[in-house]
This record gives C-alpha cells, sequence and structure tokens, in this order.
C-alpha cells in the first residue's frame, strides 16, 4: 500500500524551518506496514499544493498533508484539496462550535478570521482537533484507478503527532488493513569505513532483500538498519535473528551497540561491570571525552575526572611530565599519549586513565582542504598502557568528535575482554 507526504509551507520549502513532520509520519506509516514513496515539500500556494496532490494521487493510496490549515492568508490546503476534487468549500456546524469554545474557554472571542478552519470541501470529513483549533480534514478522492483518501492536518508539530495518532491512525488502518508491522534494527559499529564493512556483508546488503539490510555513516559511527515486517512485531523480530547473527559473526567486537545505545553508555557500562574508574587527560578532543560520559546518567561512580591540557608547558607542570620525555617525542606522539594516560590515572587515583593527543595540518599544498588529523589515544591501567593511532580527514569539529569516539573505542574494547576483580 503506498504512502505518500505532503509538507507546506514556505518555511519549509525555503528550508528555514527542517521539516521534522515528514520524517515523525514516513516512520509511522513505515512501521504500520505502508510503503512511503514519496516525500513532497511545497511552499504557500494553492497552485503548488495542488499539482503535488495530482501528482501523487496517481502514486499513492494515502497522503498525508500537513501544514496550511491556520486562519491566515497564508493558510491554503483546505482551498487546494476542494479545487482537487472540484468541490465548494462549506462551513462545518460541528467544528465552528468547536473552535468557538476553543476560545471562550480560555475567556477569548472567536476572531473572525479563524471561521474560515471550519471550511471543509464538500463531502470531506473533519477530523477534530483537541489541541488546537484547526480541525484537520479527511477526503476521498473519486479515481477510476484506486481507492485514494487525503489526510490534511496542522503543520504545528504536537496537535500533528497527537491528531495523527489518536484519529487518523486508527482510521486508516482500518480502511486500509496491512495485517503487518514493519520492524527495524540498528547495530552501530566503530572502527572500520563503510565500504570495508559493507565488503563483509555484500550478500546480506544486496538490493531487494528481506530481511533488508542498509548502511548508513554518521560521524564514523556505521550503522546497520535490518528492517523486515511480520504480522506481529515479534513475528518481524524472530524473521530478522538469523541475519543479525550473521552480522554479529562477521563484525564482531567492531559493533558496539544497538538502536538507542551510545559509545559512552556501552563504556559506562564495562566500568559499571568491572568496578572500575576513571580519568581523562584531553589535548586534541579539548574536553569532549569527558563531556560525553557526563552525559550518561551514573557516570558519577566510575568517572573521577578530567584535565584538558592544551599547552606543552601544562603536561610539563600538572602531570610531571619530564622535559626530555617531551622535547624527545613532541606533544602529539604515542610517547606522550602513554605517559598522560599513566600521569592522570594516578594524579586522580583512578583505576584506568585516558588520554588523547594529536595533530591537524591541511593536506600538502591544499590550505583549503579539509584538515588531516592524527590522533594518539592510550588507556592506562594498573597493569599495562596500551595506545592506538587514528587518522581521519574531516573538518576541524568532525575530527574532534571521530577521536573522541576512538578514543572511548578504544578502552571499550580493552575493557571488553577484562573479568571483573
Ligand atoms: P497554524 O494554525 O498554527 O497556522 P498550520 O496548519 O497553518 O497551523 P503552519 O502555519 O504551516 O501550520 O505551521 C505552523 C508551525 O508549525 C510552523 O511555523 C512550524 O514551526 C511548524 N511546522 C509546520 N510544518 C512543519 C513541518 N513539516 N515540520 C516541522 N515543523 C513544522
Ligand atoms: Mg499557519
Amino acid at each position: 500500500m503506498h504512502a505518500a507526504i505532503v509538507s507546506v509551507g514556505n518555511e519549509l520549502a525555503r528550508g528555514r524551518i527542517v521539516d521534522t513532520n515528514a520524517a515523525w509520519l514516513a516512520e509511522q506509516l513505515t512501521y504500520h506496514g505502508y510503503d512511503v514513496t514519496a516525500h513532497v515539500t511545497v511552499g504557500d500556494h494553492v497552485d503548488q499544493i495542488g499539482d503535488a496532490l495530482r501528482w501523487l494521487t496517481g502514486r499513492a493510496s494515502i497522503i498525508i498533508v500537513t501544514g496550511g490549515l491556520g486562519p491566515t492568508q497564508d493558510d491554503l490546503t483546505r482551498h487546494a484539496l476542494a479545487s482537487l476534487v472540484g468541490q465548494p468549500l462549506q462551513e462545518d456546524r460541528d467544528s465552528l462550535k468547536r473552535i468557538e469554545a476553543r476560545f471562550k474557554a480560555t475567556g477569548r472571542t472567536m476572531p473572525e478570521a479563524n471561521r474560515i478552519q471550519a471550511l471543509v470541501p464538500r463531502g470531506a470529513r473533519p477530523i477534530p482537533n483537541d489541541y488546537g483549533t484547526a480541525p484537520g480534514i479527511w477526503l476521498e478522492v473519486p479515481l477510476q484507478t484506486h481507492r485514494c483518501t487525503v489526510v490534511a492536518l496542522p503543520g504545528v508539530p504536537a496537535e500533528m503527532k497527537r491528531m495523527f495518532a489518536e484519529r487518523v491512525l486508527p482510521e486508516l488502518l482500518k480502511e486500509y488493513p496491512t495485517g503487518r508491522v514493519r520492524v527495524e534494527r540498528r547495530l552501530h559499529a566503530f572502527g572500520l569505513g563503510e565500504s570495508h564493512i559493507e565488503e563483509r556483508l555484500r550478500d546480506l546488503t544486496r538490493r531487494d532483500q528481506d530481511p533488508e539490510v542498509g548502511i548508513t555513516v554518521h560521524h564514523a559511527t556505521i550503522t546497520l538498519r535490518v528492517t523486515t515486517s511480520g504480522r506481529t512485531e515479534r513475528e518481524a523480530r524472530h524473521r530478522m535473528e538469523p541475519v543479525v547473527r550473521t552480522i554479529y559473526e562477521r563484525l564482531g567486537e567492531l559493533i558496539y551497540g544497538e538502536d538507542n545505545e551510545t559509545l559512552e553508555a556501552v563504556l559506562l557500562r564495562e566500568l559499571d561491570r568491572l568496578r572500575l574508574t576513571l580519568a581523562v587527560c584531553e589535548g586534541l578532543t579539548g574536553g569532549m571525552v569527558c563531556e560525553r560520559l557526563v552525559a550518561v546518567a551514573g557516570t558519577s561512580r566510575w568517572l573521577r575526572g578530567a584535565m584538558v591540557l592544551y599547552a606543552n608547558d601544562t603536561k610539563l607542570d600538572l602531570l610531571g611530565m619530564p622535559e626530555e620525555l617531551l622535547a624527545e617525542h613532541g606533544a602529539a606522539s604515542e610517547q606522550t599519549a602513554r605517559y598522560l594516560a599513566e600521569a592522570v590515572r594516578l594524579r586522580f587515583a583512578a583505576d584506568l586513565g585516558l588520554a588523547t593527543v594529536g595533530w591537524m595540518e591541511p593536506p600538502l599544498g591544499d590550505a583549503a582542504s579539509d584538515q588531516i588529523a592524527t590522533v594518539w589515544i592510550a588507556a592506562a591501567s594498573e597493569l599495562a598502557v596500551t595506545a592506538e593511532c587514528f587518522r581521519t580527514q574531516a573538518d576541524r569539529e568532525e575530527i574532534r568528535v571521530r577521536a573522541t569516539k576512538a578514543a572511548l573505542n578504544h578502552l571499550r574494547l580493552r575493557l571488553r575482554r577484562a573479568r571483573p576483580r
């Protein structure tokens, strides 16, 4: 069953507002087994809305429109719907009463302009709005080829979401039953590039397979999205199990978590499991490692503290680094990272120390290009110090985000195999 979404508003079309409505609606519809095939964004013009609707009625059974139902002159969705089906707009008495009552409830009288919100094309059905003034509109479009329903909802996200969930979705499922739900499971991996990961999973990521496996990258985290459908969520989850198992077998410890799990939350779980405290010394990441850890509830039990040491002399003064060591290897070296990880561990009386140092430089002869970063990450415990070199090319901010993840991941991998004391 094909569904489509139309977002109406000049600000949306011009990119001033990000269209979160369409994303939310598409997720909802997809979960309930509909095949969302198009999102169209148009400005506040009857013609543009009409063109979009005419194009989509030929391609989808369900079209959800959001925005343009307000009382002002630029709210033209209802006019476009009326012209789509060639019917006049008519005042709906119940809607008018509800709008008036809404104003009265807060001691105001209804401005004449709001009267327009009670208009629906003849033959269409208003959808009551308990959260704002603009009712929605349920419109059947007479077509020879297939049944087509257009549902218009207000643009304000909070109103739209509740109306959709409470009034529209139950009706759609009755009128257009799919009998299925589509479920997604996301596996997050870090430490290998997108194409290397895909190489290991080629047979799974081939197009038109069920379960479907998609790959996306976000700040160097590779996410594998496994999706499939079933009569129930349980059945769908059961169907994706073998594919998920294969992905785990092939990627192993590259995968750090699923769905909403973050690297820092997973790392903290490891610290929790092993009952180990941590101290952090940051250079290039400038506090981002600490900031991420602090964002997770329960950090206070395991995070002792963090330092950001940027200038060289601070490494000497605050962590007692021998001047010869710094002079010999440089500030952004493996040896310095190792020294700082161990020194910060002792300074904070923690079980573990984690350090990041590094530098960024433009590629040779190309100052305008993204920077190339070389980051040394070290993790120290009573037993050993480990270090890893992480290299990447991006803009300054992105480099810091990736380096932060690389540091968290280094420690995660190191702790994974450790036994509780
Ligand atoms: P209103 O009665 O508030 O005028 P409306 O149906 O006319 O409702 P719009 O005027 O199009 O809705 O949008 C109202 C506000 O809701 C916008 O200013 C914007 O902040 C938000 N909004 C509208 N559409 C979207 C969208 N697709 N994604 C995210 N936010 C949106
Ligand atoms: Mg409006």
